[in-house]
C-alpha cells in the first residue's frame, strides 16, 4: 500500500522531476516499506525461526521470503551467518529480508541492519533471540525508521535513534 502511494507521489510530482531530481532519487526516498501479506508470514514464522536450534553458537539467522507463481508467500533462500547482514545475499526474485538476532545482540534495530537495508533496498525484518519482538525498518523521506510488529497491529513509524 505504501509503494502505491509512493508511485502516485512520484506520479503527482514528475513536473518536479522533469525540473531537475531524477527518478532515481524520488524511488530512493522510501526503501523497505513491506506489503501486508509479508508481514503476517513473518508473525507466523518468527518464533519457530527465533527458537530453531542450529549448529554454530551465536550464528545469526538470515531468510528472504519472496512470492511464488501461485501466489504463495516462500523462503527464497536462508542462510546462519555472523553479523547484521554483511554475510547474506538475498536470492533473486526476494521480496523482504528476515533477520533474527542472537541472544548477545541488543534485540533491538541495529545501525548496522539500515546499512544492509541500504544494500538491499528491501523491506528488513528483525526479529529478537527469544522471537518474542519483531520490528520492521526502512528508510522514509531520507529518515531511519521502524515499526513494531505484533500480533495484536503493526505500530506507527517511529525515528531510528
Ligand atoms: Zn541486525
Amino acid at each position: 500500500m505504501y509503494r502505491f502511494r509512493s508511485l502516485l507521489l512520484a506520479i503527482s510530482t514528475f513536473p518536479s522531476i522533469c525540473a531537475g531530481a531524477t527518478d532515481t532519487d524520488q524511488l530512493r526516498q522510501n526503501i523497505g516499506v513491506s506489503e501486508v501479506k509479508y508481514i503476517n508470514v513473518v508473525r507466523e514464522i518468527a518464533k519457530p525461526t527465533a527458537l530453531a536450534p542450529i549448529r554454530v553458537k551465536n550464528g545469526v539467522k538470515f531468510m528472504s521470503l519472496a512470492t511464488n507463481s501461485t501466489g504463495e508467500v516462500v523462503v527464497q533462500n536462508a542462510v546462519i551467518g555472523f553479523d547484521h547482514g554483511g554475510s547474506f545475499q538475498p536470492a533473486p526474485g526476494t521480496a523482504v529480508v528476515v533477520h533474527v538476532h542472537n541472544s548477545e545482540m541488543s534485540p533491538k534495530p541495529d545501525p548496522a541492519d539500515y546499512a544492509a537495508l541500504r544494500e538491499y533496498e528491501l523491506p528488513c525484518f528483525i526479529i529478537s533471540s527469544d522471537g518474542e519482538n519483531i520490528w520492521e525498518i526502512a528508510i522514509i523521506d531520507g529518515m531511519n525508521k521502524f515499526r513494531a510488529i505484533q500480533s495484536s497491529g503493526i505500530g506507527e513509524w517511529v525515528d531510528f535513534k
